[in-house]
Parts: structure tokens; sequence; C-alpha cells
């Protein structure tokens, strides 16, 4: 019998949107092509896991012809732009939502090769419609091919930005409004904040720009490593794409194309400098970047639970555990997703972490959706454990080639284990945002959490500890080789030295960021309480 090959297939959904029409026929391909569930991604998309290479061609063009696409959600290219899901009618919002269109639009590729393999050469532009709009309102056709004469567009190219051999690796770009890390910003080659005019609040003065974050990296390969992304600085609101545009270029001609571990744009910003790095994207650009503007402080949120959207109507974050929108025995939050989206056809918006907002509610179906909800089995948000509501996990075994052990299927038993750790200190009101991944690649960004697992062999993990809560600075590997076993022995002493020692307030990622790890190996060896 000849071998089954099967795929995972991923979309690219711009801001995380996602129409009622979409989600429906995502529904239907995933019962009929796929593994019979969806999964949430970490940037705001979906995956359909298990489609048979046979009926590739069959879901790609769905997908395609009703004006979505899964063009550039793969490859060396900038792939899905984040941004804050949540969404707010305020002016800062909108433009947040509206630049992520924008810049998905300027660096989506161009070559016919994609509409010519999965379309029969149908013109992928007839049936791809998310960025139209966004592409004739800010000319973006005519910003992507403008030669500044200094090398940024290949004029010759089909592709006038990526060239013929693409940009060194993959690309990943979020954009929000100051104090909104819902997307964890740092964790991209570049992240855009709107900065409105404070004399005049509904317009966009322009955007501070970051860049050089990546999670990526190889155990035992310390050339490689997680990277939270410095600030290049801020430019006005009508060089916003040109800056963008010259970013790109510098990491297309000068990243490393030798040594593909250390091909992404991190390794370039961390081997210039940010200053050496901010004058290369000057001689593309032209002109002088301007100094980062004050900013209030950043907070995480995740959107969960209902909110006013600012336009009388209300949104609702849904939490998913680890992404997985699945029906199994009385949870059924997928058919809960179908009834309400048939019933009340409001749009989606992904989050950045693994969940899905329901947003254009009418107040007055609130109490209908709820009921909805919770007859499938599906818990308000204020009766999820805070543990499972912040945590994040990647696919990991059986789904993933690089996977060298579990994370979406055992992520949800740590949780367990962890509760009852704290319980026995009596540590229950402490948050604390963790994540797991099944390899050090770091698809769901283990490396910001306060506390993450990274796959390390066979039921085996790195411990991290001292990321942030609000998701700014990388953690650090506090443990190699952790075995699964050993997890309430490895954790027990470290948070019963942070309930000893921790300040008012303090979280647990800055408290063992502060104390640091030589401390808390010595605590540890005078814990007997295990
Ligand atoms: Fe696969 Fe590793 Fe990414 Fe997890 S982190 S999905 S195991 S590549």
């Amino acid at each position: 019998k000849p071998k089954d090959y099967q795929f995972m297939l991923r979309l690219k959904q711009p801001a995380g949107e996602l129409a009622p029409d979409l989600f429906l026929l995502l529904d239907d391909l995933s019962e009929k092509y796929g593994q019979g569930d969806l999964r949430a991604t970490t940037r705001q998309c979906f995956q359909l896991h298990g489609v048979l290479k046979g009926d590739l061609k069959t879901v790609v063009s769905s997908i395609m012809n009703i004006g979505s696409s899964t063009v550039g959600a793969c490859g060396d290219v900038s792939r899905n732009v984040m941004t804050t899901p949540a969404p707010f009618t305020s002016p800062d919002y909108e433009a947040a939502r509206e630049y992520s269109k924008v810049f998905g639009h300027l660096f989506r590729p161009m070559t016919t090769a994609f509409s010519e393999i999965w379309l029969d050469g149908e013109k992928a532009a007839t049936v791809e419609t998310w960025g139209t709009e966004v592409g004739e309102k800010f000319k973006v056709d005519e910003v992507m091919k403008h030669d500044t004469g200094r090398g940024v567009v290949l004029p010759h190219s089909v592709e006038p930005l990526y060239g013929d051999r693409y940009l060194p690796r993959k690309f990943k770009i979020g954009v929000t409004v100051p104090g909104d890390n819902s997307l964890d910003i740092y964790t991209n080659d570049i992240g855009v904040v709107v900065i409105m005019d404070p004399a005049n609040p509904s317009e966009v003065l322009g955007f501070n720009v970051m860049v050089g974050g990546g999670m990526g990296r190889t155990h035992n390969k310390e050339n490689t490593f997680a990277r939270a992304a410095d600030h290049l600085g801020f430019v006005p609101k009508d060089d916003i794409m040109e800056l963008m545009k010259c970013i790109l270029a510098a990491q297309r001609d000068h990243g490393n194309r030798d040594v593909r571990a250390n091909a992404r744009m991190k390794y370039l910003v961390h081997t210039l400098g940010i200053d050496s790095f901010r004058k290369l994207v000057e001689s593309y650009f032209g002109k002088d970047i301007q100094p980062w503007r004050e900013m209030e402080p950043w907070k995480y949120a995740d959107w969960m639970g209902w909110w006013d959207q600012g336009d009388g109507r209300m949104f609702l974050g849904v939490h998913v555990d680890n992404g997985r929108v699945k029906d199994e025995g009385d949870f059924k939050l997928k058919t809960a997703l179908r009834v309400i989206t048939e019933k009340y056809k409001r749009p989606m918006v992904m989050s950045p972490t693994q969940s899905i907002l329901i947003r254009d509610i009418d107040p007055a179906d609130k109490d209908d959706i709820d009921t909805i909800l919770r007859s499938h089995g599906i818990k308000a948000i204020e009766d999820v454990d805070p543990l499972a509501r912040m945590a994040m996990a990647c696919p990991a075994l059986p789904l993933c080639g690089l996977a060298q052990t579990e994370a979406e299927r055992r992520m949800p038993s740590y949780i367990e284990r962890i509760r009852d750790v704290l319980a026995k200190l009596d540590l229950d009101d402490e948050e604390i945002l963790m994540r797991m991944t099944g390899c050090p690649n770091g698809c769901a960004r283990p490396y910001m959490a306060e506390l993450a697992f990274v796959g390390d062999g066979n039921d085996t993990y790195q411990l991290w500890f001292g990321g942030s809560p609000v998701l700014t600075r990388t953690a650090w590997p506090f443990l190699a080789k952790m075995k699964d076993v050993d997890l309430e022995k490895s954790l027990e002493p470290v948070f019963a030295m942070f309930k000893a020692q921790k300040h008012q307030f303090e979280a647990f990622g800055d408290f063992t960021h502060r104390v640091g790890a030589a401390k808390i190996e010595e605590f540890c060896k005078t814990y007997d309480n295990v």
C-alpha cells in the first residue's frame, strides 16, 4: 500500500481577523479533510492538521476562493502580521489593525507560482481579497515598487522587495498601541507601536519601531539564542512604509545566508549592535531615524471575557486551552462556536495567545451567547484556572516533526500538578505565566514566560525562569534535562523561596529575575520539604 502523507496547513489572517463564513468553511474542511479539530496558533491564525496530500489542492483553493489566504503563512517571507486582538473602536486601536494589514499587504509575495500550483493558474488576486481595501487606500503597490535609488527595491525582479532569493529566514511583524503587550511585541523581527498626535488624539503622529526579536534556538549551540527586540526609534506617519522596506532590505542584503540557524534578523541586530544596525537602515532610508518616544508602561492582557467595544457593541474573549478548538465528550467548543456563528454571524479575531474573540456583539445577545457556551461545556472565564488561562503550549507530539517530547497534550496535567504544589505552599493566589514547547524552536514563545518548559528529549524539559509578567525580557535556563517525574521536586523549593523572599506584589518572573540562578540553587540545596 502506498504511504499516505499528511500535512499541516496554516492560514494567513492579518490582524487575526476571521469572517463568519471563513470560520464555517474551516469547520467544514477540518471535518471533511482534516483531523476534525482546528488549532488556534500563537500568531493569530488557524492551522488545520492532518490534511492528506491528495486533498491539499481542494482545501487550499477553497480557502482562497472565500477571500482568505495561505500565501506567506510559512516560508522565508513576512509571516502573518500580528496586532492586539482587542477590537476597540478608538482611533489608536483602529490604526493598529489597519497598519498591520498594510504591512501584510506591503510584504506579500508577488510570485504567481502559488496560483499556478494551487489554483490552476487563476490569478490569486482575483480570489485573495483581504488586502485589497488597505492596498488601495494606502497605495501599497506604488510604495512597494517605489525605488529610493538606494537599493531597497530590486526593479527588475518579480519580487521587488524580496528579489530572487527571498529572505534569509522567516520574518515576523507585530503592531500595537502603547501599553498593550497582548501580542508579545518584543519577539518580532519588527515591532511597531502606533503613536497618536497629542495635539489631535484622533490622528496618528508616527510610530515607535523596535527590531531584532525572535525565539528560536538550538540546544547546546550557544551561538543560537532567544532575543527581545531593541528600540530602533521613531518615524513620522508618512515614513513608516519606507522604513519598513528599508529594515527588510537590510536583513535581505546583510542577514546570514550561510548558516540557517543564525539567519534571523535578531542575529544581525545582535552582531552589529542596535546603533550600527540603525546606521545600516538609515543608509537605505536616506534620513535619520528619530529617538524612541516615551510611552506608558506595558501591560499584558489576554482580552478574555466580556468587554465594551466602544461603539455600543461588545466583544467576548473565549479561552481556548492551548489553542485546540475541538469537541470532546461534554466539552463541545467547536460546535458552540459554529452555533454562535450560524446564529449571529459575528466576525472573530484570533488572539496572539491561542484563544478567540467574537466581536460586534449586540449587548442584547450577551446572555444567549453565554447560555450557548455553558450548555456546550465551556466555562465562563472567571471559572478558568488563571494558570491555564495564561498558559500556552505548542502542538509538539504527535503533530510536529521537530518535537522531542509532549507539549500541548502535557500542559493540562502540568497545570494541575503545579496548582497542587502552589496549594501545598499556600500560594493559591499567585498567577504565573507558563509556556511549554516540545523543542527549542520556541513556537509558543517559552523564552518570554515567567516559567517555561522546553522539550529536551523524551519526557524531559529544560526549565526556564525570569521572563517578565508583561513580556518584555527573555528568561534564562535554570535546569537542564528535568524529567517529567521530577516536576514537583524541581519546582517546590523555588516556589518556597519565592514565598519566603518575595517583595509585596512581586511576580514570580520578576522575583527569579531579581534573585538570579545562583541564589535559587543555594536555597534549593537547603530545602528538604518535598
Ligand atoms: Fe514543533 Fe518545536 Fe514548534 Fe513545538 S516548538 S511546534 S515542537 S517546532
